[in-house]
């Protein structure tokens, strides 16, 4: 029976949740989820989107079809504005593409884990270490083992770059994926540079290994998309590499529950991508047949009307906008404070995460005696935190850089 499983602990994110929600001090904060929150701390609905639902013309409200089902590869305007917005002028190469509407961006990693594990047979996936927390579990799930390239430096707090290539050109294997985060890397906030990439794409080409791209915060790093393809768009710009695209609207469209997001596929022929389809389809009918409708149009609408578009880069803007000015908020506090240590890379990490380099012990410590609640690892989601520069909560920054600082001098 079910009694003979082995325990699984919760996954770090629910489990400080938890912990949160069962602290009762009226002093609590929460440093965990990759979520926006506006100045109050609360959940931000899009100016663009929400002007987009109020429009009761749209054509998916009267419809009397707005409940069918889509095909099993989804929305298709929708995969093809995602795909152009991905990859720019090279989605023009349709004929080489697969693109698939999935369940958000952990869908389309899901998708692309089971895909390419029975396509490729790689003996591993090369995961960054630190990466992602649900990239381990999505490839240990499709059965494909899971090794690790050096990635953060924890006593410089940068990108570990001389370790990772070591590391990638005398350890893997033809045929091995390896997971590159597009841009605004979960969990340290830290991005190669452009030269680093051209040469992870050179390790990739020289390796035979196969570049696996998660996109979760295109718009979120540089505040610039196409910046923030450019890596991607790199690897494509060769010629030479066959890749994969795991693409989400949850951070950037802030439409996170609605599961918005999609899987690209790009092959050296128009050949090998209807045969590819015909595998993915597969994949998706035996999992969920076919995605939701809603949040699929909502993205489209956003991605094809000009006026909605410029809209939505003003949100963006925003929403990167106030994740700098709280970043530089907390690192003034812990200026001020005195401190001790470098606190710099808290301003210059990019995207939703700071990794500040806490250690478990301290981050317990934080917990237990000022009430603030950040995952072991020590990153803290910038945007979600229940901390503001400005407005009613301007004495939370001080509190969280209080907790840190009684944590750090201990
Ligand atoms: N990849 C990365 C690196 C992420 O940080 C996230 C969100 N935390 C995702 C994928 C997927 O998010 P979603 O399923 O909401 O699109």
């Amino acid at each position: 029976g079910f009694s003979n499983l082995e325990a699984i602990p919760l996954d770090p994110h629910y489990a400080l949740k938890e912990a949160f929600a069962d602290d009762p001090s009226a002093k609590k904060v929460i440093l965990g989820s990759g979520i926006y929150r506006d100045g109050n701390s609360e959940p931000w609905v899009l100016p663009s989107i929400e002007e987009r639902k109020a429009e009761k013309e749209v054509d998916e409200h009267k419809s009397s079809a707005r409940y069918e089902y889509l095909p099993i590869s989804g929305y298709a305007p929708f995969v093809t504005v995602a795909r152009d917005l991905l990859f720019g002028r090279y989605g023009a190469k349709a004929d080489h593409f697969v693109s698939l509407q999935t369940i958000s961006g952990t869908g389309a990693n899901s998708l692309g884990a089971q895909f390419l594990s029975k396509s490729l047979r790689p003996s591993a996936v090369w995961l960054s270490n630190p990466s992602w927390v649900n990239h381990s579990n999505i490839w240990g799930l499709v059965g494909v083992k899971v090794k690790y390239y050096p990635y953060w430096d924890a006593q410089k707090k940068t990108l570990d770059f001389d370790s990772m290539v070591k590391k990638l050109e005398t350890e893997t294997v033809s045929g091995d994926v390896i997971l590159l985060h597009a841009c605004a890397h979960n969990p340290t906030g830290v991005d190669p540079t452009k030269e680093q990439w051209a040469k992870i794409a050179d390790i990739c080409e020289s390796r035979g290994l196969f570049p696996f791209f998660d996109s979760a915060y295109q718009g979120f790093a540089s505040g610039d998309l196409d910046e923030d393809a450019w890596a991607l768009r790199h690897f494509v710009s060769r010629g030479t590499l066959e890749l994969v695209a795991a693409q989400s609207f949850s951070k950037n469209m802030g439409l996170y529950g609605e599961r918005v997001g999609a899987l690209h596929l790009l092959t050296s022929s128009p050949e090998a991508a209807a045969k590819a389809k015909g595998h993915l389809c597969q994949l998706q009918r035996g999992q969920i047949s076919q995605p939701p409708r809603r949040g699929a149009h909502l993205a489209t609408a956003i991605l094809t009307n000009q006026v909605l578009f410029q809209k939505w880069l003003i949100d963006l803007h925003e929403m990167s906008s106030r994740i700098k000015s709280m970043r530089q908020a907390l690192y003034e506090e812990l200026v001020s404070l005195g401190t001790p240590g470098k606190w710099e890379h808290i301003i210059s990490q990019i995207g939703m995460f700071s990794y500040t380099g806490l250690s478990s012990v301290q981050v317990e410590t934080i917990q237990s005696e000022s009430h603030v609640y950040i995952l072991k690892s020590g990153r803290i989601s910038v945007p979600g935190c229940e901390f503001s520069f400005e407005g009613v909560n301007a004495a939370n920054v001080k509190h969280v850089a209080k907790g840190i600082d009684t944590a750090v001098r201990r």
